[in-house]
C-alpha cells in the first residue's frame, strides 16, 4: 500500500449546462415517446453517457439514412447543418433539437453576418462535428482557422467584408492569439464579442490552470474525441505538471501515485460527475490515507430549458 495522498478536485468542472440538457432530452424522450429513439451521432462526447443511454432505449447512428421513416430523430448537443436538417425532412424523421443553444448562438450569428456580405472565419478544428455544423449554416461554407499557419492561406481582399466566428470549445484564451493575427491581416475584420462564446469551457480552463499550480499530478477525465478535454489535459502540460487523460477508472494506473502528495482531478464539459466518484474510489485503494477536498472556483448555476414538447 501507498501511504498518504490528498486529493483536490477541480471546481467548476465536467457537465456543463449544455450537455446535461442534451442527456435530459434524450432521457425524456424516450419516457415520453418509449424507445427506440434514435440520435445522430454521439450526443456529447462520452462513452459512459452513450451506453447509459443505449441501455434506456437510444439507438445512436451516424448518418440519418440509418433511421426508419417516421421515427423520432434527436440531433447532438453538437448542432447540425443546414442540410442534415433539410435531409431529416425528406426522410420524414420526427426530429428533437439537442443542439446547445450557445452553439445554436453561433449558427444564427454566422448566417447573419453572411446576409450581410461578410466572408466569414470559423476559429475551430475542422472535422469536428460542431465545426461542421457552423460550416453548413453558411451558404458556400465558411473558411476554417484552427492555426496561426492558416491564417497565412488566407485570401480576402483588402476592401473585402472579413467576419469571424469561434468554436464553443475554444475559451477566450485559446483564440485570443489568432483573433489579434486575424486583426493585424484584417484591421476592419468584425466577430462575436468573446464572453459569449461559452462560460463552461472558459470557467473548466481557469479552474485546471489554478489547480495545476497545487499539485504535483492532474488526471482528467473526459473521452478521446472530446476537444475540451484535450484543452485541459494541454493547459496542464502547459502549467508544467505531469498530467493523464482517462476515460474512467479503468485506466487508473497505480505506478503514476508513487512520488505523488498532492493529486488533482478534472474533468471534461461531457464527463458526468459518476466518473469521478469512481476514480476517486479506485486511488483509494491505493493508499492507507486519503482526504479529497474541492478548490475554490466559479460557482456555476446555469441552465438551459429543454424543448417545449418534452415539457
Ligand atoms: Fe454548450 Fe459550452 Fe457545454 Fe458546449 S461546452 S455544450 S457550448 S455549454
Amino acid at each position: 500500500m501507498l501511504k498518504k495522498i490528498n486529493i483536490l478536485l477541480a471546481e467548476p468542472r465536467g457537465f456543463c449546462a449544455g450537455v446535461q440538457r442534451a442527456v435530459d432530452i434524450v432521457d425524456k424522450a424516450i419516457n415520453k415517446y418509449g424507445g427506440p429513439v434514435y440520435v445522430r451521432h454521439e450526443i456529447v462526447h462520452n462513452k459512459r453517457v452513450v451506453k447509459d443511454l443505449e441501455k434506456k432505449g437510444a439507438i445512436f447512428v451516424d448518418e440519418l439514412d440509418q433511421i426508419p421513416t417516421f421515427s423520432k430523430t434527436i440531433f447532438s448537443a453538437h448542432g447540425v447543418s443546414k442540410e442534415v436538417e433539410d435531409n431529416a425532412e425528406k426522410f420524414k424523421l420526427s426530429t428533437i433539437d439537442a443542439t446547445c443553444p450557445l452553439v445554436n448562438k453561433v449558427h444564427v450569428e454566422a448566417k447573419n453576418y453572411f446576409d450581410k456580405g461578410y466572408n466569414i472565419i470559423l476559429i475551430g478544428h475542422s472535422g469536428h462535428p460542431e465545426v461542421e455544423g457552423i460550416n453548413g449554416r453558411v451558404p458556400g461554407g465558411v473558411s476554417i482557422v484552427e492555426s496561426e499557419e492558416d491564417i497565412e492561406e488566407l485570401n480576402f481582399s483588402d476592401n473585402s467584408k472579413v467576419a469571424f466566428v469561434t468554436q464553443t470549445t475554444l475559451s477566450v484564451d485559446d483564440t485570443k492569439q489568432i483573433i489579434s493575427l486575424l486583426r493585424k491581416k484584417y484591421p476592419k475584420i468584425i466577430g462575436q464579442d468573446l464572453k459569449d462564446i461559452c462560460y463552461a469551457t472558459q470557467n473548466r480552463q481557469t479552474a485546471v490552470r489554478i489547480l495545476s499550480k497545487k499539485v504535483d499530478l492532474v488526471i482528467v477525465i473526459g473521452g478521446d474525441n472530446s476537444s475540451n478535454t484535450k484543452r485541459l489535459v494541454e493547459i496542464v502540460k502547459i502549467e508544467g505538471v505531469d498530467v493523464y487523460r482517462v476515460s474512467d477508472a479503468y485506466d487508473i494506473n497505480k505506478a503514476w501515485f508513487k512520488n505523488v502528495k498532492n493529486l488533482g482531478i478534472t474533468a471534461g464539459a461531457s464527463s458526468p460527475e459518476i466518473l469521478v466518484v469512481e476514480v476517486i474510489e479506485k486511488i483509494k485503494t491505493y493508499f492507507d490515507d486519503i482526504s479529497v477536498s474541492t478548490m475554490d472556483g466559479e460557482k456555476e448555476n446555469v441552465t438551459f430549458k429543454l424543448p417545449k414538447s418534452l415539457l
